[in-house]
């Protein structure tokens, strides 16, 4: 018996008749860039956000940096973000040559601590990017609340939350942009890389639109040096294809969750937090262990796969030594990282294969 993380075979075997129809349509017309089948995921994909625009990019990394780039971030700005987050939401700081600078995380949410925000804000900084981890909507009116007294951008890092909804509101149009990744992994995946930009911004729109796909006003006039981050057309009817799904995709992580609670209650491991103002959309079920390699070690001998997101917080990753920052800089952050453990959860789980995890979860939990 083998549980993994996510199953997406599972779900391609479910679905199948209506993604093959998707890709043999692009096929069939040839419209591989851009075209008909972006225009309509896009315009699905604001509806579903509940926001006026949506713009298809490469990836969710590219989503970032050019949401950036549209502020016109560039080598004098500081950006604040969470240091536990996964490396991409950093990395387009990076790529826009700016300086990300870290924030630790409230602990019962593993999101960036509101609190400590307006005391890392300089003349240089230009935006907060809060990410909403696991599925879980960072607290966005406190956060855009700072950024309007300070004059900052608000971005938020949404790649694990398609469909949360904060206070009602679903995640994508509540800050100035919202980007997704469509990471086959992720609550709305593809066949390969995808992204989007979500916005009520016209004019940030307009300026992603341009950049996604070489500045281009037109077939050969460039307004702009741009780059080549257009949603791939095959990846937009696939996604096109899963979108009508995906409120009953995460329904069903809903419920898994909710069972995982109630069946992990008082086994003496910390369980998900949900603020309430929060719809989470269940990315990923994370609890917090003693003893985790040994936990995960059992579990994976019992054919169960789990997860560590993030072993190693972005302030103390090798790639970002240059930041100058040291352990116990942010310590939530990195008590965290020693013993998050994620467990199995996606839409096509069974109630056999849920009780086995806490099953296998409990015995250890019992023996260690
Ligand atoms: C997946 C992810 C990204 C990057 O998305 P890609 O599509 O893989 O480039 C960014 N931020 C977070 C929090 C993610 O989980």
């Amino acid at each position: 018996m083998k549980i993994p993380l996510v199953d997406l075979k599972a779900q391609y075997d479910e679905y199948k008749s209506e993604i093959d129809e998707a890709i043999r349509r692009v096929i069939n017309n040839t419209a591989f860039i851009l075209g008909p089948e972006v225009g309509t995921f896009e315009d699905d994909f604001a509806s579903y956000c509940e926001a006026k625009f949506a713009i298809g990019i490469s990836s969710g990394t590219d989503a970032l940096h050019l949401a950036l780039k549209a502020l016109e971030v560039g080598p004098e700005d500081e950006i604040i973000t969470t240091s536990f987050t996964f490396i991409a939401t950093a990395e387009a700081v990076s790529m826009c040559g700016a300086r990300p600078v870290f924030v630790d995380i409230d602990p019962q949410t593993y999101n960036i601590d509101v609190d400590q925000v307006e005391s890392v804000i300089t003349s240089r900084t230009k935006a907060i990017i809060p990410v909403h981890l696991y599925g879980q909507p960072a607290d966005l009116d406190s956060i855009v609340a700072i950024a309007r007294n300070h004059q900052l951008y608000v971005i938020e890092d949404a790649a694990q939350a398609h469909g949360a909804r904060y206070k009602g509101k679903r995640v994508g149009a509540i800050a100035d942009a919202a980007c997704f990744s469509f990471y086959p992994g992720k609550n709305l995946g593809a066949f390969g890389d995808g992204g989007m930009i979500v916005t009520d911004s016209k004019e940030i729109s307009g300026k992603v639109r341009i950049l996604r796909d070489h500045g281009r006003l037109d077939k050969y006039e460039h307004l702009v040096v741009g780059f080549g981050n257009r949603l791939d057309a095959l990846q937009a009817a696939i996604l096109g294809a899963k979108l009508c799904h995906l409120d009953n995709w995460n329904l069903r992580r809903r419920e898994i969750a909710s069972r995982y609670t109630e069946l992990l209650k008082g086994k003496g491991i910390v369980l998900p937090f949900v603020s309430e103002w929060a719809e989470p959309v269940w990315h990923q079920y994370v609890v917090r262990v003693k003893n985790r390699q040994l936990i995960q070690e059992r579990l994976k001998q019992n054919g169960i796969s789990t997860g560590i997101h993030y072993p190693i917080p972005l302030h103390l990753q090798p790639a970002y030594r240059s930041l100058g920052y040291s352990k116990g800089d942010f310590p939530k952050a990195e008590e965290a990282a020693e013993n998050v453990l994620s467990l199995p959860i996606y839409p096509e789980m069974t109630e056999d294969h849920q009780n086995i995890v806490v099953d296998v979860l409990s015995n250890v939990l019992h023996g260690v």
